[in-house]
């Protein structure tokens, strides 16, 4: 579990708005739900044969001898919500986003840990293709915003409980037949859970899962026709994708689409997904709520802060000025002039410490500002005082009761390299 510090939290908070912008224009409202659900909640809707469930949830009882567990995901809770709520009868369609913690007791590394972030969405009460595509679409879009490349859309088919039941068995006769090629957790996810072999990320597991039958070959008519017209609507947006049919994804609930958005970004090693989602239609029934289909998705923040880090920009945001005082006699001015201009709108530092005037100049280069004033008895009487671009340049004259005016009216200079 990670603290977030100034000077890395800027590159979140990029994140995060930008997730606002882009769900804001697609009209998905947020929700926010508790950190904690009670745990049967994910035992019937993510399953108990899934890694999140088996392995990796925190739970304990309260007080009250209750089996609470910390959220390991978000797309329970919302749905948990969405029936309590009666939204579906309110409205025919709702679309929702997420963003917060999640938690899951996994082994750490790059981009996998214990308390991590996820901005997810979900859009109820539409079954059509076109509501897929939508979805895929602001996942798209974001990541476009934020400067994100090399990015790959996966999508796939798991047909429905008409037409996945034949493609199951097939699969359990061919992993069967090669169960000694497989590693020790899917000889016995064979037993449970066999559309998870699929999932590892064991190099001979993925051989034997690559040769195996193809989910896609198996499809129903109504299943074949959803994902055909998924495709075409991709086209229609021109959104890249490849079809991946060994795609199926770590929970128990989906039924039709599902996606992936994978990275080919070595940062990011074996946690090369960024997210994903899909189709579950079955799951707010299979919870006791209204029968409603339902899209959804989910991305990891911490590993696309990483990707972000590695391109290189910056996102902290510098001062517009910073202030310093050249006397003693000057601090009290200094205080109340900072005061007004952060309240005209400037970013405006200022070292309360006071000290001397180096020591100020010092903290000014620290801090990145593009302009420095220094304030002394002279320019107190005179009302005059001079913005020291600190890239270097002539002093350019300001009234000190114009200074939030005059420095906006500045052209931006290149930005000065603050000292290390
Ligand atoms: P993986 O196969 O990498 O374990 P997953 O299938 O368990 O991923 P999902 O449940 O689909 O992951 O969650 C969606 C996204 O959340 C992932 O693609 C990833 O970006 C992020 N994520 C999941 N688990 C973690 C974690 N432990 N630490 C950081 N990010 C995570
Ligand atoms: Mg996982």
């Amino acid at each position: 579990m990670n603290d977030l510090l100034p000077g890395e939290i800027e590159v979140w908070q990029f994140v995060e708005s930008t997730a606002r912008t882009l769900f804001g224009r697609f009209g998905y409202g947020e929700v926010r739900t508790p950190m904690v659900e009670d745990t049967a909640l994910f035992v019937r809707s993510v399953g108990e044969e899934t890694d999140i469930v088996g392995k990796e949830m925190y739970t304990f009882e309260d007080k009250g001898g209750r089996s609470l567990s910390l959220r390991p995901e978000g797309t329970a809770p919302a749905a948990r919500a969405y029936i309590e709520h009666s939204v579906s009868n309110q409205e025919p369609v709702s679309r929702w986003f997420y963003m917060g913690p999640m938690f899951r007791y996994e082994r750490m590394k790059t981009g996998r840990y214990r308390q991590f972030s996820q901005i997810g969405a979900e859009a109820y009460g539409a079954k059509e293709p076109a509501q897929d595509a939508e979805l895929m679409d602001v996942v798209v879009q974001f990541l476009e915003a934020l400067g994100l490349k090399d990015v790959t859309l996966n999508i796939n088919s798991l047909g429905d409980d008409n037409c996945r039941p034949a493609y199951h068995a097939k699969l359990v006769e061919y992993l069967n037949a090669h169960r000694e090629e497989l590693c020790a957790d899917c000889q016995q996810r064979l037993e449970r859970n066999p559309l998870r072999v699929l999932d590892c990320k064991n190099e001979k597991c993925q051989a034997v899962a690559a040769a195996g039958p193809n989910v896609l070959e198996f499809l129903c008519e109504p299943c074949r026709a959803h994902f055909t017209d998924l495709q075409r609507k991709l086209g229609v947006l021109g959104i890249r994708y490849v079809v991946n049919h060994r795609l199926v994804r770590g929970l128990d609930y989906y039924t039709r689409t599902v996606f992936e958005f994978i990275a080919s970004h070595p940062a990011l090693g074996t946690a090369s997904t960024v997210g994903g989602g899909g189709r579950y239609d079955k799951m707010m029934k299979g919870l006791g709520g209204p029968d409603v289909p339902a899209v959804g998705y989910a991305m990891g923040l911490d590993r696309l802060v990483l990707l972000l880090k590695e391109g290189g920009k910056t996102f902290t945001q510098r001062p517009d000025l910073f202030i310093a005082v050249a006397d003693e006699g000057s601090q009290d001015e200094g205080l109340a002039l900072a005061s007004r201009l952060r309240r005209e709108g400037l970013k405006v530092d200022f070292d309360t410490r006071g000290g001397s005037l180096k020591s100020q100049m010092k903290r000014a280069d620290k801090s990145g500002a593009r302009f420095t004033l220094v304030l002394g008895e002279q320019e107190r009487t005179s009302g005059q005082a001079k913005l020291k671009p600190m890239a270097g340049g002539e002093p350019v004259p300001v009234a000190l009761d114009n200074v939030a005016a005059t420095v906006r009216a500045q052209p931006e200079a290149a930005a000065p390299v603050p000292a290390a």
